[in-house]
Parts: structure tokens; sequence; C-alpha cells
């Protein structure tokens, strides 16, 4: 696993640049993606935070939301953060009318769901595969899974306070999505786990 991937950060909205920097201290290549051909240049692809109904809007206005399907129905490894999460969601709850995703992960994501009690906060939780710590999470207006499909893999839930259990990692084969913000926090073992993931991929195709 020597190879230095090239992962894309979909830079239409959120907090684009503290990933890019996350998955340069992974090991990883960036290169921001606005744009279909970017697509064919990158070997994994992260949805930032932001607010996943202008990301929507704005990845129809700029003909990105059927190459994004595309892409990852082709293989292309992504993870999607908070709203990126929900980007990634094959069904969503209390999003806006009409609202779309990208889609890939066989999960029901509810938008702003931790957002009803409070807003923003911190929590410890633990994750599969990520090391024996626990993570130190920032959740912003966040999302949680309501429900996965047998293919999804949980790696995290809130560990604490009035919402213990609600699924807030998943993996699906080459697919990731945290309801929490790994960039933020200068602890990143998720971009290196998502990295790693990428590399294995890269291997695959070889
Ligand atoms: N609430 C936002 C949404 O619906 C997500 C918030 C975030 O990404 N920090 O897209």
């Amino acid at each position: 696993m020597t190879a230095v991937p090239t992962i894309g950060v979909l830079a239409l909205q959120g907090d684009v640049r503290e990933h890019s920097r996350a998955l340069e201290g992974a090991g990883a290549r960036t290169l921001k993606v606005r744009r279909p051909e970017e697509l064919e240049q990158i070997d994994g692809l992260v949805i930032p935070g932001g607010e996943s109904t202008a990301m929507w809007k704005l990845a129809r206005a700029f003909d990105l939301l059927e190459p994004l399907r595309k892409s990852i129905e082709a293989g292309l490894p992504a993870y999607g953060s908070c709203a990126g999460m929900i980007m990634l969601a094959d069904r969503i709850q209390d999003g806006m009318p009409g609202q779309e995703t990208v889609g890939g992960i066989d999960m029901t994501v509810r938008r702003n769901a931790f957002g009803r009690q409070v807003d923003s906060f911190e929590a410890e939780v633990p994750l599969t595969g990520m090391g024996d710590t626990p993570y130190h999470a920032v959740f912003i207006r966040a999302p949680w899974v309501e429900g996965v499909g047998d293919g999804v893999e949980v790696l995290g839930r809130a560990d604490g306070g009035p919402n213990v259990g609600r699924i807030v990692a998943v993996r699906q084969g080459r697919l990731m999505a945290t309801s929490f913000h790994p960039e933020l926090t200068g602890d990143f073992r998720v971009h290196h786990y998502f990295a790693d993931l990428v590399r294995r991929a890269m291997d695959q195709e070889d």
C-alpha cells in the first residue's frame, strides 16, 4: 500500500479546505472537483459538510449530479461528512421538497436530526477499525442514520446523552459516511481510514 492516491473534494460548497488539509495529512494528493471531467482524475472523493440543499442545487446547476451517480455506481470510493452523508444516502427524511441525493449507501438519513434538540455539540464516539480511543466528534446541525440495509456496516453510534445508540458512522464497501466533521479537530483517523480504503480499491484495479 505505497501508492499516493489522488482524492477529490467536491468543491461546490462547504468546508473544502479543511478536508483537503486532512487528506494531505493522511498521505493523499487532493484535487478540488467542480466539473464532471475532474471525476476522471481522482481515485476517491470526499463530499464535505455544508448544506445539502445548496449542494444538491449546485450539483444540478453544474451538471454534476448524474456524473457523480455514475462514478459512484462504477466503484469510485467516496466519503461524505454531515451534508455529504445526506448526499450519499439512498433515502432521506426531513429534506426540502424535491431534494435529491447522489445516493450509493443503502440507508435512510434524517436531516438536521440532532439539531432539533441542540444545534451543535461535541461527543466521544468509539469508531470500529479506527483505534481504541473514542473519536472526539464535532456535530453541527447534524443528520443521523435512521436505518441501514443489510450490506451496510455500522462504524459508530452516539455513546451517551438523549440520543444514545443513534448511528453516526457507516460504511458500505467503498462508500463511507459520518454525521460529524472529522476535518475540524486535527485527529485525522477518519481521513486515514478513507485514504487506506482508496488505496485498497486502487490495488484491486491494478
Ligand atoms: N444541516 C445540514 C444539511 O442539511 C448539514 C449540516 C452540516 O453539514 N454541518 O445539509
